[in-house]
């Protein structure tokens, strides 16, 4: 059974907008930066977000999680599980729960629902992700050899400790797409966003 997490700011007592609903990705900090010392092993998000954002594969989620860090850098963000206690719950007179993610969510506009898609020119293959997502629309970004290597670094190299409950495009994309790039490594690879519907353009 999964745990459900949040990631909150004890200080502003705010909750960031949700990953893939209940879930979190790598240690809640903006930085760049592979790792982060004061956690064991966790990449951080920011550099998790990194390698995402060199193959293309970012969201609308993944984006207004790293505006939230971004915007809370040097308070006290952690990631809560549904186990731990509330920290204001000992505390009667600030009992309030965060405020809701809601306002400090990310505008829709600029954003499509569809699936993330890899073509190797090569071979003459395509591969796209069996959800779709909310991401940015753009054309297509050429997946040379150093961004897939930043991708690999900063994604898959601590894929199982980083990645609870929230992949962009759903669950097992990510391995979708490093199986895919591993298979044409070296080859003239590119992303794009392939609308899941037509139609959907947009969406709120
Ligand atoms: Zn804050
Ligand atoms: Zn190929």
């Amino acid at each position: 059974m999964s745990v459900a997490y949040r990631t909150v700011c004890a200080d502003c007592r705010l909750e960031a907008p949700p990953l893939g609903g209940d879930g979190y990705v790598g240690y809640p900090s903006a930085s760049e930066r592979s790792f982060d010392p004061e956690d064991d092993g966790l990449s951080t998000f920011g550099s998790i977000y990194l390698g995402l954002e060199a193959i293309g594969m970012t969201t609308l989620e993944y984006d207004a999680y790293l505006s939230f860090l971004k915007s809370h850098e040097g308070h006290s963000v952690r990631v809560l599980s549904e186990n731990d206690a509330d920290p204001w719950e000992t505390d009667p007179g600030s009992s309030a729960a965060y405020r809701g993610p809601s306002e400090s969510g990310q505008s829709a506009s600029g954003y499509i629902r569809g699936h993330f898609e890899l073509r190797c020119y090569e071979c003459r293959r395509r591969r796209w992700t069996e959800d779709p997502d909310l991401a940015r629309e753009r054309g297509e970004l050429e997946v040379s050899a150093s961004r897939m290597q930043l991708f690999v670094e900063r994604v898959m190299s601590n894929f199982d400790g980083d990645f609870h409950d929230s992949e962009p495009f759903g669950f097992g994309a990510l391995e979708l797409v490093a199986g895919f790039l591993e298979r044409h490594r070296g080859h003239r690879v590119v992303s794009t966003i392939t609308l899941a519907e037509k139609g959907e353009r947009g969406a709120s």
